[in-house]
């Protein structure tokens, strides 16, 4: 039997009683700082099903957040952790040596763009990544400013969240942040920030930044970097236009400001490359990355061209980051993202979700727009009457619904879908989980359309 026809199953309407009990634990001694998208207790999970404490098991059209791109416990990963958790947990990175992450800069360097030379630092998280990024475009340079984007998401401790730029709640009362941080409007085609239209526009956005910004009042020559997503992720699964990438390049070039990849999100093969950067051809100063990298396991990491990584011993470190575990993990996604063909299969799966979501878009006035690479794909749903009004409370329906029915898929931005399994994903498993998304939108559009 195939797996589609076996999965989702629903046994008893989410959130059961055995979840509604934690959730009432939960909510008595847990930080009510998380956004919990919906009722969901996990309780297990393998490759792409995941089984709450009532039994229900769904289809993880979200991966854990974009962290299980190998899937949920993949064999391959258990064992490399079983088996280095057995040797050696823990000797600090920082201050002596291990073969292991050794091992893992070695493979990082391989399969990050570039044919130049590289090194690598190591951390515990996505936003440590975008630290070290700021810490070493500052060490290098000697410059003291940076450029970010409108509609960015690199983390929330205090540096990174100087960059964060997504949603006001992620900022608010925690000001005075890091100085110097000048944001500038990201290619939202859907929304551009200038009301312009592709190919009319010839990128304004980019000249916006050196007619405006550069000439205007943010000396070039004091810029250390500029510090983006190639693919906007908490957002709203936004990819900027072909050329955007080598347009911003030159800019950069004429004014050696470093090129900061986070690919923290769009990394680790999930738009089917194994660095989002890759659809543009375009070699970045420095990669960010964390989430996916370690199935799971708390690693972060970035890869800078060697001679822009010339701090001095002392200047930067972390206890945990290059865990022995974490590495062995790592090492053994980078095997099975190669072995299993899984940047050709996120290639495959993505094109078909987006062909499907496509043609229903033609159906169902509610979809706005469908965008992505692989299985980093974002549908923005807008309210009926053709205004581009955000459909802010129609995407949470398609949300709840499609979780109710056995999907676990999440919004990203103010009303977009965003569909981010793991990239093993069958097939099978793709039909089962659209047919009952389409089924929700479908509900969904039409209720949208009778309110009028
Ligand atoms: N950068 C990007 C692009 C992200 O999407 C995220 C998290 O979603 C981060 C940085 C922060 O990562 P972490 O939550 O591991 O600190």
């Amino acid at each position: 039997m195939g797996e589609g026809k076996k999965y989702p199953r629903i046994v008893v309407r989410p959130p059961g009683p055995k979840a509604r009990a934690l959730l009432e634990r939960d909510s008595a001694v847990v930080s009510p700082s998380y956004v919990r998208f919906y009722p969901l207790v996990v309780e297990s999970a393998k490759g792409c099903i995941i089984r709450d404490v009532d039994g229900n098991e769904y289809i993880d059209f979200n991966a854990g957040i974009a962290v299980m791109n190998v899937g949920h416990c993949h064999p391959k990963v258990v064992e490399a952790i079983r088996a280095q958790a057995g040797k050696l947990l823990h000797y600090s990175h920082t201050d002596f040596y291990y073969e292991e992450s050794v091992l893992l800069a070695e493979r990082l360097c391989e399969i990050t763009p570039g044919k130049h030379k590289k090194r690598v630092f190591f951390c515990n998280s996505g936003t440590e990544s975008v630290e070290a990024a700021i810490k070493l475009s500052r060490w290098h340079t000697r410059r003291q400013l940076f450029l970010a984007y409108i509609g960015a998401f690199h983390g929330r401790t205090l540096g990174s969240l100087s960059f964060t730029a997504s949603k006001p709640v992620q900022r608010r009362y925690f000001h005075p942040l890091v100085p110097g941080v000048i944001h500038v409007p990201y290619p939202y085609c859907f929304r551009c920030p200038f009301g312009l239209e592709r190919p009319d526009c010839g990128f304004w956005c980019v000249d916006f930044i050196e007619e405006w910004v550069l000439e205007k009042y943010v000396p070039p020559e004091e810029v250390a970097a500029i510090v983006f997503e190639p693919i906007q992720g908490e957002g709203g699964y936004v990819p900027p236009p072909d050329g955007y990438f080598q347009r911003l390049k030159k800019l950069c070039d004429k004014h050696s400001i470093l090129m900061v990849d986070d690919e923290v999100q769009a990394g680790m093969g999930r738009t089917g490359r194994w660095f989002a950067i890759e659809h543009w051809g375009v070699v970045p100063d420095v990669i960010c990355m964390a989430k996916a990298i370690a199935s799971g396991l708390p690693l972060g990491a970035i890869v800078a061209r060697e001679e822009l990584m010339d701090w001095e011993p002392g200047s930067h470190a972390t206890t945990f980051g290059g865990n022995p575990v974490a590495c062995r993990a790592a090492l053994a996604v980078i095997d099975i993202i190669e072995s299993e063909g899984l940047l050709r299969n996120a290639e495959e799966q993505g094109n078909y979700i987006m062909k499907r979501m496509r043609e229903l878009q033609e159906e169902c006035e509610i979809i706005g727009d469908v965008r992505g690479k692989g299985l980093m794909i974002g549908v923005e749903f807008v309210k009926p009457g053709g205004r581009k009004e955000p459909g802010v409370e129609e995407v949470k329906e398609v949300m709840m619904r499609s979780w109710r029915r056995g999907v676990a898929v999440i919004t990203a931005g103010k009303c977009t879908l965003r569909i981010a399994p793991p990239l093993t994903i069958t097939r099978d498993l793709v039909d089962a989980a659209l047919e009952i998304i389409e089924d929700c939108i479908r509900e969904v559009d039409k209720e949208a359309r009778a309110k009028g």
